[in-house]
């Protein structure tokens, strides 16, 4: 049974991590069944799916980055019942809390990601055009704690519009054409640790790590304050400790 861990901020904000085992890729809270293998049922779909269009493709990861860590859990259906939702949710509407959640996101990468190390910090661009972004002040608030730089090079374009509401298999599409680069220099040769507040269908960060590869990149890697799950899931998988 997935097991809880409690967070707990500098002011005293606490809330639940992810529970583990999670996805290696995309952070779901795994059950017993899939737990052992450390990747999800829709990742682990993906991943075959791709071996069986291309056999001839060693490849590391079903999706344009090698690995996604987040925080804390976002209950679809009840953000505000979750106590990291909650903070999230309070974030993009401009809410504050940016600085409880980075400190959350770059805990989990101290003690979840042994091993892997990054150059500079993207945010994911946001599609509202009312600055600062949440997403931003998220990464300027990790990179201050992890003394990183962060470089806002992605940008959305205008036409896109957010895929609330789309089926999923659309959603995943959403970003794709829609997002570009707007400082090339700033990624060549580097690792990328690409930043969101919410991780949901993985196409956001498979296509903003898609154009950073095609820009130069060396490797994409996620970190979101937020995993997005439905207590179905939850319940699926026999997790009955707090959110
Ligand atoms: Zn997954």
């Amino acid at each position: 049974m997935p097991s809880p861990e409690m967070f707990t901020a500098r002011d005293g904000t606490s809330f639940p991590l992810v529970p583990v085992p999670c996805c290696h890729y995309c952070s779901i809270p795994l059950g017993d069944s899939f737990g052992r293998w450390n990747i999800c049922w829709r990742c682990n779909t993906r991943f075959r799916e791709l071996a069986r269009a291309n056999p001839d493709e060693i490849r590391q990861s079903p999706y344009s980055f090698t690995r996604a860590v987040a925080a804390g859990l976002y209950i679809t259906d009840y953000p505000e019942k979750g106590s990291a939702g909650r903070l999230i949710k309070e974030l993009k509407t401009g809410g504050g809390h940016s600085t409880v959640l980075a400190e959350a996101i770059a805990h989990v990468l101290r003690t979840r990601c042994h091993g892997h190390s990054w150059d500079i910090i993207v945010p994911v661009p946001a599609s509202s055009r009312k600055p600062p972004a949440p997403t931003e002040m998220l990464a300027l608030e990790l990179g201050t704690l992890i003394n990183m730089r962060v470089a806002p090079v992605l940008e959305l374009d205008s036409s896109y519009e957010s895929g609330q509401g789309m089926p999923e298999a659309r959603k995943f599409d959403n970003m794709k054409g829609n997002v570009r680069i707007t400082e090339a220099g700033d990624v060549r040769g580097r690792r990328i640790m690409l930043v969101d507040d919410i991780m949901t269908t993985r196409g956001a960060a498979h296509w903003c790590s898609t154009v950073l590869l095609e820009a130069g990149a060396t490797e994409v890697m996620v970190a979101v304050a937020g995993r997005s799950v439905d207590l179905r899931h939850l319940e699926f998988i026999g997790y009955s400790g707090p959110f």
